[in-house]
């Protein structure tokens, strides 16, 4: 019987606040629905008591005084105190949302420590002030902060997520609110107890957790002048239009569809449970994930082969089980999205591995990982985010042929590219047009290095010194004549 988490406070300008309504948000595990915690659900009360901190923060004082490296020396407690916790950040985000106990370790909770570092050292680097030559003079190119940021987390990595945002705007010295979603606030509550320790100067960091009505509240803000969305590409595209109409800077990070290609000359038994891995790791919800494989014509059936018989290998079952290669899916919804994507392949498809429900695993919201082969990249499964351990097989002729179907897609978030000869498969990637192609590497999200999309993927970048200079603003002080 593990104990249930119970938060009356709020995280409001770096303070724990009572809030302003006693709204509550249950969170209950995806695997058995037992309750994992129960959290206040902020409201608009709380949102522009969030802003007026931060509009302090930046007005005067100890942050608005801080320099790079300082900022830098902050970040890195926050980091150093997420790892100290990083054992019972990953088992709550396994019984908040479901991630695997394997993945949740690194991919949840080290991952963000990491992620944070990278913004440290860029804090420390970063060009907040050059000189450069003008026409009549030497002029200072500053980079100062946005103003406010509202930074808008999913459910399927909440705490990387966060971090992505966090530390980008800590960096560039602009205070943030993040609102994590309402399907996985837990975490977001031990990211404040670190952030508290750190010792936080008032007003830099709210955390206010709250569905899409507070979503669409702070976007909206007045006193809000940047907005870093993680999402669906449908919610990006309404907080776009509402920062375009209010003219705020913004942030988008949506959905994918990214290619895994298998070039011709592949080593399959390296490369399959590499790839099966970077496609349906986290239960297959995540943003970057190689849902769509293109494998060669003149190996089509070995390749199909090898990965369904890899499927099969999966140990689907409760997160916590050490074992688990494969958990729940977030929610009853969210599993009948990926149901409904299952029955769609059934008929434009050929189905290889799974397809249903596993047995015995009645209590939580199960699909079985499930392989699709002789998939047209013009059907619904090749084009649109399953999000959820759902793989398909798209057959290709050349590598011509490959990049073109790579590039074929709404999506351009990331890719893979799978081969013997690295200097071919830099090449290939070389064509492919989304924000991260990676060669030989499962590792599809590279946290120190820029992040984001082409297309449909989103706008923007978030990490590296281009995610902290989204956070900034550009200005010129042209020097007084000699
Ligand atoms: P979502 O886009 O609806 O929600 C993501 C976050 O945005 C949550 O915090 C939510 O409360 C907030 N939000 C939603 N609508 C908003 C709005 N109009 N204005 C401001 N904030 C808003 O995602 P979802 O419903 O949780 O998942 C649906 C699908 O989205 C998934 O099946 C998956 O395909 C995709 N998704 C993608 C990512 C990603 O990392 N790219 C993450 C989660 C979900």
């Amino acid at each position: 019987m593990t104990t249930v988490i119970e938060r009356d406070r709020l995280f409001v300008g770096g303070a724990w606040r009572r809030p302003a309504s006693d709204g509550r948000i249950e969170v209950r595990s995806p695997h058995d629905r037992r309750l994992v915690a129960t959290v206040p659900a902020a409201t608009p009360a709380d949102a522009d008591a969030a802003v007026a901190a931060a509009k302090e923060a930046l007005a005067g004082g100890d942050w608005a005084a801080s320099t790079g490296k300082e900022r830098a020396e902050l970040i890195r407690r926050v980091s150093a105190g997420l790892q100290a916790r990083a054992a019972e950040l990953a088992g709550l985000i396994t019984d908040e949302m479901g991630s695997p106990a394997k993945f949740s370790l690194f991919g949840q909770a080290v991952s963000p420590a990491i992620v944070l570092d990278g913004f440290a050292d860029v804090a420390e680097r970063f060009p907040f002030e050059q000189e450069r030559p003008g026409v009549l003079g030497p002029c200072l190119v500053q980079k100062v902060p946005v103003g406010v940021s509202v930074g808008i987390v999913p459910w399927n990595v909440p705490v990387f997520i966060s971090c992505m945002k966090l530390g980008a705007a800590l960096a560039a010295g602009a205070p943030i609110i993040l609102k994590p979603a309402p399907e996985a606030p837990a975490s977001a509550f031990l990211l404040a107890d670190v952030l508290a320790e750190a010792g936080l100067p008032p007003g830099v960091v709210s955390i206010l957790p709250g569905g899409a009505d507070l979503g669409r509240y702070l976007v909206a803000h007045p006193g809000v002048d940047k907005v870093s969305f993680t999402g669906s590409t449908a919610a990006g595209r309404t907080v776009g239009a509402t920062c375009g109409e209010l003219m705020k800077r913004c942030t988008l990070e949506l959905g994918g569809k990214s290619a895994g290609v298998i070039l011709d000359d592949a080593d399959l038994a390296a490369v399959v449970p590499q790839l099966v891995d970077a496609g349906v790791q986290n239960n297959g919800q995540v943003c970057a994930a190689q849902s769509r494989i293109l494998a060669p014509a003149s190996r089509y059936d070995e390749v199909v082969d090898a990965l369904a018989d890899h499927l099969r290998t999966l140990a689907v079952g409760d997160p916590r089980d050490p074992g688990t290669d494969i958990g729940p899916l977030v929610s009853a919804r969210q599993r009948d999205r990926v149901e409904g994507y299952i029955a769609d392949g059934r008929d434009s498809a050929r189905l290889v591995v799974g397809g249903g429900r596993p047995a015995g695993l009645d209590g939580g919201f199960y699909v079985e990982p499930t392989l699709f082969a002789d998939v047209d990249n013009a059907s619904r499964i090749a084009r649109e985010e399953i999000f959820g351990p759902v793989l398909t097989v798209i057959r290709y002729r050349d590598d011509d042929e490959a990049v073109a179907l790579a590039n074929d897609s709404d999506y351009g978030l990331s890719g893979s590219v799978w081969t013997s000869d690295p200097a071919r498969g830099v090449a290939v990637a070389s064509r492919i047009r989304t924000g991260t192609c990676t060669v030989n590497s499962g590792v599809i999200v590279e946290p120190r290095n820029p992040f984001g999309g082409f297309r449909q993927s989103g706008v923007g970048r978030e990490m590296g010194p281009e995610g902290v200079e989204a956070y900034t603003e550009t200005r010129t002080v042209v020097l007084p004549p000699a």
